[in-house]
């Protein structure tokens, strides 16, 4: 199972909808795909280094 993870890193499966979302945001900057990391959560362009870091949503 672990040689499948890559693939679905790059995705997001809605249970409820059934739909497949494509996790990779494009840079607003120059339009490159960018890099999902985690810890600390963010993207990170390819192209430019441009780096925004993702706010975790706390519920309630
Ligand atoms: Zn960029």
């Amino acid at each position: 199972m672990g040689k499948e993870k890559g693939v679905w890193q790059l995705y997001e499966y809605d249970y409820k909808t059934g739909d497949i979302k494509l996790k990779n945001r494009k840079c607003p900057r120059c339009g490159k795909t960018m890099a999902h990391h985690s810890n600390p959560p963010r993207w990170t362009c390819g192209g430019c280094s441009y780096t925004e870091y993702i706010r975790e949503k706390k519920q309630g």
